[in-house]
């Protein structure tokens, strides 16, 4: 068994008044932004986001131990 570092942000944590649940975890914070903007375009019609909003989300970002 091993431990894993994982950066872990939900969209609560960006934007409490969206009430969106949607969680996302991520090896690298360049791999959680490019989910985190897939996932605001898919579900909150955001074709990119926005620089104010993208400084919230890494803000929000929090790392989380996984076992393996
Ligand atoms: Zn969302």
């Amino acid at each position: 068994m091993a431990t894993k570092q994982y950066k872990q942000l939900g969209c609560l944590d960006v934007d409490p008044k969206a009430g969106c649940a949607f969680q996302v975890r991520a090896e690298t914070e360049a791999e959680m932004l490019q989910q985190v903007a897939l996932h605001a375009k898919q579900c909150h019609k955001l074709e990119s986001l926005p620089p104010e909003m993208a400084a919230k989300v890494k803000a929000a970002i929090k790392t989380v131990s996984v076992t393996v």
